[in-house]
């Protein structure tokens, strides 16, 4: 079963503090590498500034000592960011910008950390409060163009709401960087091929997500919604907590390729929208494929952009079981899935003969390379290949080191420290060099 995750965009910007937020990670993927750009976790670094108090006090009106009070509340507003503190830091900036509200700096200042704090509040799930915030940012800086890809992301991402998501993305165009306005652009396109498939759509809302299918469809609903509920259940169970809500739609042949070209082979994609191939929900597929896509929203949500492909898929893979056949969690969760056999069974001799190409190197793809058979395949095999790889390999690293540092490693991946880095510091003695021969020994 293949699908497709394509890599991740992150903004990236600036300076006062950076080195705070984990949203830090990723920065661009390797050229080439996303196809579909993941937006989600798209990360604000913002120009917050703390200023020189002459500067504050020539931009105050007047008495110098209302330029010491505004440059005080400034730097006290921002440190309390700097420590995670939004709402405290949000206080003192609102009462500079009353004080002098014609401070370019100080409303940007205030627009940057409304922004942080928003993203703060749409990942633990508090999506109506973080719009309220970011509204209000880029009512105090109209040029913030990550609190408009925000906005646009939560219209998109949230209620399906495809012109309202464009036309905030569009005022984004000239206020971000040219690599993360091609990724706006992108899913500008994207959003807008949606709209068209979806415009007949309905839709039918469980606990943790709205399933959209268009209205002469025929899959069974109720049956999905168990379904997404059970696998978010059991994902829940090793990585915590997961997405507070998921737009899943569910596909005829027909549209599912009109919604991503290219892709033929493809049962089901995740790109911060779950898109399912309609046909495949009555079957025996359905719970893997479920299981499978559900798992890349959930990576997505605790790590963000920063994760490499390979470690998507090999999770994801991993995940490919009814969740209802599964039995109890153990400590530790994730163990049960490759222990003690070590590997889910291969479904076919192709796939068994694959297993063992892999393994024995004949089929091995040096790790620093894996990403690229995904994203850029030379022909169709290539990405199964891929696929049987990735798998191997996360199954591998657990059996070996155990679960909790294969979390480490993606911790460490999604703070910013280089892959190589962090498979070196989680996976000892094992190195990262060593994976440009097979390590599945
Ligand atoms: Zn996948």
């Amino acid at each position: 079963m293949l699908k497709a995750l394509q890599g991740a965009v992150t903004a990236a910007h600036v300076d006062s503090w950076t080195g705070r937020r984990e949203a830090q990670v990723g920065g661009m993927k390797p050229a080439g590498a996303p196809l579909i750009a993941l937006f989600l976790a798209c990360a604000r670094f913002n120009a917050v500034t703390l200023f020189a108090d002459e500067s504050a006090s020539d931009a105050t009106s007047g008495s110098a000592s209302g330029g010491q009070a505004v440059s005080e509340l400034n730097t006290q507003g921002v440190r309390a960011a700097q420590q995670g503190q939004w709402e405290l830091g949000v206080g003192y900036l609102r009462r500079a910008v009353k004080v002098n509200p014609r401070d370019v700096l100080l409303r940007q200042n205030l627009s940057g950390i409304l922004t942080d704090w928003a993203i703060q509040l749409e990942r633990s799930g508090d999506a109506a409060q973080a719009e309220r915030l970011l509204l209000e940012a880029v009512t105090d800086d109209p040029d913030n163009g990550v609190a408009f890809v925000r906005l646009g992301d939560l219209a998109y991402f949230r209620r399906s709401d495809f012109s309202g998501a464009i036309a905030s993305w569009k005022r984004a165009n000239g206020k971000l960087s040219p690599a993360e306005w091609r990724a706006v652009a992108d899913r500008i396109s994207q959003a807008q091929r949606d709209a068209t498939i979806e415009q007949d759509f309905v839709s039918e809302g469980t606990e943790h997500f709205d399933i959209r299918l268009s209205h002469r469809g025929t899959a069974d609903l109720e049956a999905l919604g168990r379904l997404l509920e059970t696998a978010y259940a059991a994902l829940v169970e090793q990585l915590g907590s997961g997405p507070s809500k998921l737009t899943v739609i569910v596909y005829t042949e027909r549209d599912m390729r009109r919604t991503y070209y290219q892709r033929d082979w493809a049962l089901g994609f995740y790109d911060g929208r779950l898109r399912l191939l309609g046909r495949e929900l009555g079957t025996d597929v359905a719970p893997m494929m479920v299981a499978h896509e559900l798992a890349h929203a959930f990576l997505q949500h605790a790590y963000g952009p920063a994760l490499p492909i390979w470690v998507h898929e090999g999770f994801a893979q991993l995940q490919e079981r009814d969740p209802s056949t599964r039995p109890p969690a153990e400590a530790g969760g994730l163990a049960q899935d490759v222990a003690p056999a070590g590997l889910r069974q291969p479904r076919t001799d192709d796939e068994l003969r694959l297993e063992e190409a892999v393994a024995g190197g004949d089929a091995w793809v040096p790790l620093k390379w894996l990403d690229r058979r995904f994203a850029q395949p030379s022909y169709r095999e290539d990405v199964g290949r891929a696929y049987v790889q990735a798998r191997l390999v996360v199954a591998e690293l657990i059996r070996r080191r155990g679960v909790a540092r294969f979390k480490t490693f993606l911790d460490a991946v999604a703070k910013g420290t280089p892959v190589d880095a962090a498979y070196d510091a989680a996976f000892a003695p094992d190195h990262w060099a060593e994976t440009d021969r097979p390590i599945l020994k």
